[in-house]
């Protein structure tokens, strides 16, 4: 008599192994994959059995690039989630929770975003004035690039942000960008309890979509909170601190990985983003200006440097031509220690030589499909703010695949959804940016697994690896273009069911 297992799900459809339909799993980890004719001989007394009723099981999906506390935060509510609202809706959202709150009292919105709007104009400081007259309120646009305040909140800004005056700082229009926005969002902290509070909510959410395992860039102070709850949440966590300068990288304690925790290493911004018009590009945009790079060639240089030397992995944040260039030119100074896996997050207006110089220097992508469902194609934001010419060869996620970089998967958190990211990129709007269902599911699975160097844990169905698993409602096989109907039924972390949906298993 062999081993028995704890939980066997069957009459599945399990990918990609086809043939199989049964998954035995034995305390955290999948103990055999096979058929539900072979399968039963792995049930023994206390085995529980759940009949997937011909439904597919994938590998849970690995978000390689989130704010887990930012998500969490919205997610319980102590920031204002704005996304996907009106602009009308939006300042009704922020009206109630000025009054909710207690006068004088911050409050912050975010994921707000003009491109979705009739009329495409940014919040105003007039329009938060008449929401909020007595209450310090901002309001964060979607890409996390720039903060709309009130009167009152630019008045307590006025004493937080030192470069006032600076195009990052404007106080006519009441707009923080980049920097300035960050040091003031630093200094609106919740306290330890909230923000634990936001990570047990920021897993509900990922447990929802999917999600079992995510990339989270986080600031330095926040790091020991994800080491306190460290497996709390029944979410894997791997963990990349953003950092300015070299000894901010050696400053960094040693910190004790396992299977819910992992610090994998060091994120870094070199410039903005397109929707704030600051991602670092070459062509001016149409409406003026290249955006900015965050630092000369020698920081970048030296950035990288301290981080190969610390034996940490940077996550380096380049999202048009311009920057990314620069990171490549210092990728190339570097004595590359390609065993650390060094990745590019977001990568959105590459050229064509530029693609093929990351393979070159063997590094890896972490790139995001639901960018180009929120913003690519006729009439969406890329189009206003870059041309069609440069919407069009943006996110060229066909052209990273043919060359066989690899590729992570992430949402950024707009939102987490895998199976939005899943669909827009097989129904991506040019050829360019399309790929393939399996491509798709594998960089929202393997793929992270691949950045976080635990290829032979997660991110496939197979003996030994860890039970993390999703099961949605329908075969995505069936119709891959038509991926509306796609929806989480159940998630499973380390085999333990940690969401079914409303009516399904209790
Ligand atoms: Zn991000």
């Amino acid at each position: 008599m062999g081993m028995k297992a704890d939980l066997i799900l069957t009459n599945g459809i399990v990918f990609p192994a086809r043939e199989a339909d049964s998954i035995a799993i034995r305390g955290d980890r999948i103990l055999a994959v096979a058929r539900s004719d072979e399968i039963g001989a792995l049930a023994g007394e206390g085995t529980e059995t759940i009949d997937l009723e011909g439904r597919p099981v994938l590998p849970g999906f690995i978000d390689a690039h989130v704010h887990l506390f930012d998500a969490g935060l919205r997610e319980i509510g102590w920031r204002v989630d704005l996304s996907g609202l009106s602009r009308d809706e939006t300042l009704a959202a922020l009206r109630e929770a000025v009054k909710s709150r207690g006068e004088g009292e911050w409050v912050i919105g975010e994921g707000w975003d003009e491109s979705r709007w009739g009329e495409r104009r940014y919040l105003t400081r007039g329009e938060l004035d008449r929401v909020a007259p007595d209450s310090p309120l901002g309001a964060v646009r979607m890409d996390g690039h720039m903060i709309v305040l009130n009167r009152v909140g630019l008045r307590a800004a006025s004493s937080i942000v030192p470069d006032h005056g600076s195009d990052l700082f404007d106080p006519e229009w009441g707009i923080l960008r980049e920097e300035a926005a960050w040091t003031l969002l630093e200094r609106i902290e919740p306290d330890p309890s909230t923000l634990a509070e936001a990570l047990s909510g920021a897993a509900r959410l990922c447990h929802r979509l999917g999600v079992t395992s995510v990339h989270t860039m986080t600031k330095a102070w926040r790091v020991p909170i994800l080491f306190e709850r460290r497996g709390r949440d029944l979410l894997r966590i791997g963990v990349y601190q953003t950092v300015g300068s070299p000894s901010e990288i050696e400053g960094i304690a040693g910190y004790e990985n396992d299977q819910w925790l992992r610090f994998l290493g060091v994120k870094v911004f070199t410039d903005g983003s397109i929707g704030a018009g600051t991602a670092a590009v070459t062509e001016a945009y149409p409406s003026g200006g290249n955006g900015i790079l965050n630092y000369t060639d020698e920081e970048i240089s030296n950035l990288l440097a301290a981080a190969a030397r610390a034996g940490h992995q940077a996550a380096i944040h380049a999202i048009g031509d311009r920057a990314i260039a620069q990171v490549l030119r210092m990728y190339a100074r570097l004595d590359a220690r390609s065993e650390l896996r060094n990745r590019i997050e977001h990568f959105e207006l590459p050229e064509e030589r530029q693609i093929e110089e990351v393979k070159r220097l063997g590094l890896h992508l972490s790139m995001q499909p639901n960018f180009i469902g929120n913003w690519s194609g006729p009439g969406k934001m890329y189009v206003e703010r870059l041309g069609r010419e440069r919407d069009a060869v943006s996110n060229p996620l066909r052209a990273v695949f043919d060359f066989g970089i690899p590729v992570a998967f992430g949402s950024d958190g707009m939102p987490i959804s895998p199976l939005y990211g899943i669909r827009a990129a097989v129904n991506a709007p040019y050829s360019t940016q399309r790929v393939s269902l399996d491509e798709a599911i594998a960089a929202y699975t393997e793929g992270g697994a691949r950045f976080g160097s635990e290829e032979g844990v997660k991110g496939r169905i197979e003996e030994g690896f860890l039970a993390d698993l999703v099961v949605l409602n329908e075969d995505p096989f069936l119709v891959p273009t038509d991926l509306n109907d796609m929806r989480v039924e159940m998630t499973f972390v380390g085999g333990k069911l940690v969401y079914a949906r409303e009516g399904r298993c209790g």
